[in-house]
This record gives structure tokens, C-alpha cells and sequence, in this order.
């Protein structure tokens, strides 16, 4: 029998995506000013970035930025363990410790690179078991299947199901993995519940906080430090530096005893190259502002109360969020992306999300809140919603 011809196969599942309404297309920024972009020569207001705070921007951290890169170059020149670890590195774990409150951090070129190592380097045994959310991130199942160990999937949000989930792996060392703030539906995780559930079936709790860190909690902390949980119950966790930070990178919080077994043994983590050592000096600069300012917090936070009366009075489908991810329910693909095209019609981006990436029947609007958006633009981006809604052809819409 002939092999499949992978020209063949890409071919066919092209087609399919058409079919489904499911092409993805990219689009391009030429230039960017807080919320507002510039997009294929047109300037919008996004409500889809995860710039939460409004730092990628910051003018100490962009200065912070060009002064080391005049220092010390572009690049780290090699991986950590070789020669690439830089003194800006080492004091940005140290600072994002600190702001934590967690013994020890490691520091990685992404959160999806950091999901991989933390469950390659921890669950090495074929019987060892990885139970997860069902709404996790992506990089948390790929790591699982990375690890190579069981994955058991949980109903979203059920503590009960993760204890049934590792009741049935009887024998394996044993990771209870969930998102802090879920990135397509901005909840949080019962993180007390999973905590008691993880205790009570000596598995490990790793909360990945990539939306959480900078947003919620005192000082920032994140959802681990809002549920008045630490290092104790949760013995690992991760902070994005893409996301409220405004930058790129990772940080795993943990152990120390864990911490240098990553460091050590972590595949992702040893074949890599080490971030820019100028960009974790720039990372450093927005950690001490997203600790600090507090005003960010309580902007973002009346942005998301305003967002939530105003979807109310106009009967829009707002899935239950406190945080700045507000998606707004459409159902099916097409009217997931007739609303989007309305928006950006209207001078707003906010792209479509739709399966894969969230269940099927699910696609949403994912608007996400920011201290770069004002009172106005919240308010002119509902009435537009709206509009929207109201033009979408009979039956197919549910928003
Ligand atoms: C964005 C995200 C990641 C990946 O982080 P990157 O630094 O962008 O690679 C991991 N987990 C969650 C929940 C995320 O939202």
C-alpha cells in the first residue's frame, strides 16, 4: 500500500477548515499606541490583547529595554547551563520570588516551554498521572502527552472529579494541574477545593496563573495568593511575563528542592536558549510596576464592573467573569465571526474564537479589558455588541 502523501493530506484538511469556517488568517500591526493599532493600514481599538496592565508600553521598562540591549547585545549567547545565565536573569527570579512570596524561581524562554518541562522533568514513570482541568491550556495537555504518563481530564471547575480522576489512578505518582484564571472563560479555579482534593490524594497541585499574576490579588499576586493559599499547597506555580507583564518570558515558582530538580533535569529548560538578558531587565522593570501600582488594579477593576452593567442592560450573553477576560457567548462559528466583522466595522478588534480552541457549540467573542481602554471606549464597544447581535440573521445567533 502507498504511503499518505502529506501534501495531500495538509490538502484535504484545508479544505475541511474552509468548510467549517474554521481558516485562521493573522493580521498584521504596522503600528500601536496603547489600545489603538494600526491593522492593515486601519486604526482600531483592541479588546483583545492580554496587556492587561497596560505595561508592554511602559516607558521605564522600554527604557530599561534599550539601556541593557546597549550593554549587553540581543541575545543571551547560549543556554543557561552553558554560559547564558546573565545577572539580569538571576535578579529577575529573584524579584518575581519575592513579589510571590515563593522560596525559589526558574526562569524560561515561555509558559508553554515551562508547562512542558514542569511535567516532563516531575512525572517520569509511565503509571505517574497528570489529571487536568477540561478547560486547561493547550501547553498543559501537550505536556502530559510530552511526560508520556496517564491523562485524566476533569468537568471544569470540579474539585469532585479531580478526586474521582486520581482515585482511579491508583498506583502513579500523581499532578492535580489547573489554569488559576481560565484564559477563554476568565474564571477562576476553586484553587481551595483543588488544594483539599490534591492533599487528600498526595498529588501535586502546579497552578498555572498566567492570567491571574499582576491582575488579582494583594499586590498582584495572583489567584494563588487571592485564595490565601502559598507555597505549601501549592507547590509549584507559573507566571507568564506575555500576559499582565507586557513582555515575554516565564517564571516556575516553587520548592527549592523542585525548583533545582528542574533546573537540573528539565529538557525545555537545558536545550534552549536563555531569554534576552535585556528583556528580563525591561521584565524586571514591569514586575516592580505591576506590584506597585495598585491604581491599574482598580482601573482595570471598575473597566470590568462597567463592562458587565452595560452587557447585562443590553442582554448580551457575558459568561460569569471578575477578571479583565469578559467573553461574550455566540454559539455557532458564523455568527461568532458576523459579530466580529460588525465590531471591526464599528473601529473595534475582537476576534472570533472558536473551536478547537473552545468547545464545540461554544465560539465566543474573548474580549479582554484593559487600564490602556477608558470608560468611553467600554461604553461605545457595548452599544456596538449590541448592534451586532441585533443584525445577526434569526435562529443562528444566540447572543
Ligand atoms: C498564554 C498561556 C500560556 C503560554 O504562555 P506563553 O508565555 O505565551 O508561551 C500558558 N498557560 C496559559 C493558561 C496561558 O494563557
Amino acid at each position: 500500500m502507498a504511503r499518505p502523501d502529506l501534501h495531500d493530506r495538509i490538502q484535504g484538511l484545508r479544505k475541511l477548515r474552509l468548510a467549517q469556517n474554521r481558516v485562521r488568517v493573522r493580521r498584521t500591526i504596522s503600528r500601536r499606541d496603547g489600545a489603538r493599532v494600526e491593522v492593515d493600514g486601519r486604526w482600531l481599538t483592541e479588546f483583545c490583547s492580554n496587556d492587561y496592565l497596560g505595561l508592554s508600553q511602559q516607558f521605564e521598562a522600554v527604557t530599561a529595554l534599550q539601556d541593557a540591549a546597549g550593554r549587553d547585545g540581543i541575545g543571551a549567547g547560549a543556554s543557561h547551563l552553558v554560559c547564558g545565565h546573565h545577572a539580569a536573569h538571576e535578579q529577575l527570579e529573584r524579584e518575581i520570588a519575592d513579589w510571590l512570596q515563593y522560596p525559589r524561581g526558574l526562569l524560561f524562554g515561555s509558559g508553554f516551554l515551562a508547562n512542558l518541562a514542569v511535567q516532563q522533568a516531575l512525572l517520569l514513570e509511565e503509571s505517574d498521572v497528570c489529571v487536568q482541568d477540561r478547560l486547561n491550556h493547550a501547553s498543559l495537555l501537550d505536556a502530559t502527552r510530552l511526560a508520556g504518563c496517564h491523562l485524566r481530564r476533569y468537568p471544569h471547575a470540579d474539585p469532585e472529579g479531580a478526586v474521582r480522576q486520581l482515585r482511579h489512578e491508583g498506583n502513579g505518582a500523581a499532578m492535580l494541574v489547573t489554569d488559576g484564571v481560565f484564559s477563554m472563560d476568565g474564571d477562576v479555579a476553586p484553587l481551595r477545593a483543588l488544594h483539599l482534593a490534591a492533599r487528600m490524594q498526595q498529588a501535586l497541585l502546579y497552578v498555572d496563573d498566567a492570567h491571574g499574576v499582576g491582575v488579582l490579588g494583594p499586590e498582584g499576586r495572583g489567584s494563588v495568593a487571592e485564595a490565601r493559599l502559598g507555597v505549601k499547597e501549592v507547590p509549584l506555580q507559573l507566571v507568564t511575563l506575555g500576559k499582565a507583564l507586557g513582555g515575554y518570558g516565564a517564571v516556575v515558582l516553587g520548592e527549592d528542592a523542585l525548583i533545582q530538580h528542574l533546573a537540573e533535569t528539565a529538557r525545555p529548560y537545558i536545550y534552549t536558549t536563555a531569554l534576552p538578558p535585556a528583556l528580563a531587565a525591561a521584565m524586571a522593570v514591569g514586575v516592580r510596576h505591576a506590584r506597585r501600582d495598585q491604581w491599574r488594579r482598580d482601573k482595570l477593576q471598575a473597566l470590568v464592573e462597567r463592562f458587565a452593567t452595560a452587557t447585562l442592560r443590553e442582554g448580551l450573553q457575558r459568561l460569569p467573569s471578575d477578571s479583565p477576560i469578559q467573553p461574550i457567548l455566540c454559539g455557532d462559528d458564523a455568527s461568532a465571526l458576523a459579530m466580529s466583522a460588525a465590531l471591526e466595522r464599528a473601529g473595534f478588534w475582537v476576534p472570533a474564537i472558536r473551536p478547537p480552541t473552545v468547545p464545540e457549540g461554544r465560539a465566543r467573542l474573548r474580549i479582554t479589558l484593559s487600564v490602556l481602554h477608558g470608560a468611553a471606549d467600554v461604553d461605545v464597544l457595548v452599544a456596538e455588541l449590541a448592534r451586532a447581535r441585533d443584525a445577526l440573521p434569526r435562529l443562528s445567533g444566540a447572543a
